[in-house]
Order: structure tokens, then sequence, then C-alpha cells
């Protein structure tokens, strides 16, 4: 799989265009505030600006995050109604559906039930947390005969998924009444969704407390360890605010998970498009051990090393594992 089959570069482009509008409209002059680091409240280190937010980085465990922090209500509004947000559901989306589909949705359906089958074999129903628009479920539901629950605030996405044949729950976590909930033995998931929170803690508090004890979460979010951010840094482009505001890794995510309860069972970096991101924007690597590794390295010297990042925790996609105890 090549970064262009699921993000391709002139799309990606357009949307960090639109993202820039975005930002003068909801979020010039918002009222902000100072934060400490989302994982184990350290006092943060400035490191750089990007699109006019600020980035902390925490001296103690790397988590790299955005401070000062907009107030929520510039978020809620920005995806709302913004054009990247739009941009991202409507024409990135149908775009890339058939690539995503096949390259990321249905290895990721055989990976969630193989975790499931290892750490949490007594599950009876999966929930999809911001499911959009149903892909995985779906791509789930043809090798598992699991209960599913797709929990999307979204009417437009919750629709999409009624469609299918889904079960929606069209509501945001934090307004689910724990009755609305079967007592299934369950296991959650969300993809791509952490590095969007607001506040992370939070997020994960409210989950904890829906969950019974042994429920399992498993979720996938952008590691700020990972190689194409650490060598990119302020240039890499998830690194995009107000999309993207929390980069933890694998050693803050468990600080994170473990203050509030879970016990984390598992933490993995499957990425496979790291160094293809790398290559894609080596213009501004400045690191002349990764510049010249693209250049000189073959295909499969960069597949070797790709593997041995994935492996070693340093890949920017990472997958954890918890449990509620
Ligand atoms: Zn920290």
């Amino acid at each position: 799989m090549k970064e262009n089959e699921i993000r391709p570069q002139e799309l990606f482009n357009e949307l960090l265009r639109l993202n820039r509008l975005d930002i003068d409209k909801y979020f010039h002059n918002a009222n902000t505030k100072s934060i400490f680091c989302p994982a184990c409240e350290s006092q943060g280190v400035h490191t750089f600006n990007k699109n006019e937010f600020g980035f902390d980085e925490c001296p103690k465990c790397k988590t790299l995050y955005v401070s000062p922090r907009p107030y929520r209500e510039y978020f809620d509004a920005y995806y709302t109604d913004s054009e990247s947000t739009k941009f991202w559901a409507t024409t990135f989306y149908k775009a890339t559906e058939k690539n995503r589909r096949e390259m990321l949705w249905k290895p990721k359906a055989q990976m969630i039930l193989d975790k499931i089958n290892t750490f949490s074999p007594n599950t009876q129903k999966i929930v999809d947390i911001g499911g959009g628009y149903g892909i995985f479920i779906e791509e789930f539901l043809k090798i598992s005969s699991l209960r599913h629950l797709v929990v999307e605030p979204s009417e437009y996405l919750s629709q999409v998924c009624r469609e299918k044949g889904l079960d929606v729950l069209m509501k945001f976590l934090e307004d689910i009444q724990i009755n609305e909930l079967s007592d299934a033995t369950k296991t959650f998931v969300s993809f791509e969704l952490f590095e969007h929170l607001h506040d992370p803690k939070e997020f994960l508090d409210t989950l904890h407390k829906l969950m019974n004890k042994n429920d399992v979460f498993i979720f996938t979010t952008l590691s700020g360890m990972g190689v194409d951010i650490r060598t990119l840094w302020d240039e890499s482009k998830p690194v995009s605010p107000p999309m993207h505001l929390n980069f933890f890794n694998p050693k803050s995510i468990q600080i994170l998970l473990e203050s509030i309860g879970f016990e984390t069972l598992e933490i993995t970096t499957p990425g496979k498009l790291d160094i293809d991101i790398m290559n894609n924007s080596k213009e501004n690597l400045k690191d002349r051990f990764w510049k010249d590794f693209l250049e000189y390295s073959s295909e499969e010297e960069k597949n070797n090393m790709q593997k041995y990042l994935s492996k070693n925790l340093l890949s920017s996609h990472m997958m954890i594992v918890c449990r509620k105890v």
C-alpha cells in the first residue's frame, strides 16, 4: 500500500488549503487556554506554531499537543459546517472510498477480530464509536456474527448507516445513557478519532463509565513518536490543527489509560506508510540519515526498514487494546 492510494496528494493538499481558510473563519481571535500534558499533566514546552496554533511537547513523556487550546465551542462550529470538514466527508471520501475499503478497512476488520479472539473471546457485541459511513462494521460483519452498534452523532452519516441496515445510535458518546447500551459483554472500537479530541481524558472517563467491568476498548490514533512525524515535525502533514490536536505515543497513552482505570493489554504500531510519507515530503526532511536513506536504499531495504519501525513502536499509526478493570 502507498500513501497516494488512500490519500492522493492533490486532494490532500486541497484539504489542507481549505483547512487554512477555515482557520481564519472559525479560530481567528478565539479564546484559548493553556493546558498541561494531556497524558501525564506535566508542564509542556513550546516547540513550534502551525496554522496559528501553538504546539507544546511534554518533557517527561514526549506527548505533542496543541496548547494554548481554543475553547470547545470553536471546534464544534468548525466540525459542524466548515468547508474542509465537508470536503473530507464528501469529495475526499468518495475519491478514496474503494481503496480505503480494500486497503484499510478489510485488513482492519480482520485485525480487530483477531484482537477480540485473543483478548476478549467472550465479546457478544462490538460498538464502533464515531462509525462514520459504517464501512468498518460492514466489513467486520462479513467475517463475524457478533452483534453490533454504530455510535455516530452526525445525522447525515447515521442515515447512511441505517440505509445499509446497520444499528445506529445517533449521539455523541457523552450523551449516551447507560441503559441505551445492552448488558452484553462488549468490545468498543474507535478509529482515527483520538487525535481530534478536545479533551481526551474526559472522553476516556465517559467511555469508562459506559463500559462494564472487563469490557475491552480497541482504538487507533497517531503516535507522535512515529518516524515520519518526528523527522518532518512542524512540516508533517498530519500535524494539522484544528483537525489533529493530540499526538500521544505508545508510552504516554499508557499513562493516561492507567490514570483512568484501564489496564493496557497491548500497544502496537502496525503502520505501513511512514517511509512512503517521508518519501513524499522528502524536500522537507532535514535529517541527513533519513534524507540519504531514501535516496540510497532499494525498495526491499525500505520495506525492511518499514517493518522494523512498525515492530519497534516507531510507526505513527498506533493501535491500543485496553480493558476496564
Ligand atoms: Zn507528559
